[in-house]
């Protein structure tokens, strides 16, 4: 379900969807083409992606700061090296000896491999580059976390490439 900016704001189920559509608070964005939505007498397009009307403010909750979360938002690859096959730790790119707090955007996924090369260092001081930007996730994370499969029509919407 999009918002009236397009923005994305939650996964609804089917039913949900065909209620907001059929109350004319919603339109539908995306369709599947090869199913319909039929009734005795009337037959509907079957929602993939349908976007609000009006715009509605919502506040997000915002996400726990925490080892799994830092893994699940890096998809559980080595911010340095974007391994995943090796074990897997959060490092802090400023290193707490140099005053680097637990803070979303001072967390990253890292492998052992690359987590003991840094050390006590900055990623410049043990010439390590950063693949990824940490950043505070968004509601967006709630989405990409509350289902398995992603439908390849939301992709569009949720800015994810993986
Ligand atoms: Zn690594």
């Amino acid at each position: 379900m999009l918002n009236q900016s397009y923005e994305a704001l939650t996964i609804c189920t089917l039913r949900r969807a065909l209620v907001l559509i059929l109350l004319s608070k919603a339109d539908t964005v995306v369709k599947d083409e090869e199913r319909k939505i039929k009734t005795v007498n009337r037959s509907f397009d079957f929602p993939v992606v349908i976007r609000l009307k009006k715009f509605i403010h919502i506040p997000y909750k915002q996400v726990v700061l925490s080892r799994k979360n830092v893994l699940k938002r890096d998809s559980f690859k080595c911010g340095y090296c974007g391994r995943s096959d090796i074990p897997l730790t959060i490092d802090h790119i400023v290193p707490k000896a140099k005053g680097g707090k637990d803070t979303w955007d001072n967390l990253v996924t890292a492998c052992t491999k690359c987590n003991n090369k840094k050390g006590d260092r900055t990623p410049q001081e043990a010439e390590l580059k950063l693949l990824i930007k940490p950043t505070v996730p968004n509601h967006i994370f709630f989405i990409k976390n509350s289902v398995n499969k992603i439908d390849l029509r939301w992709k569009p919407y949720l800015f994810i490439d993986n």
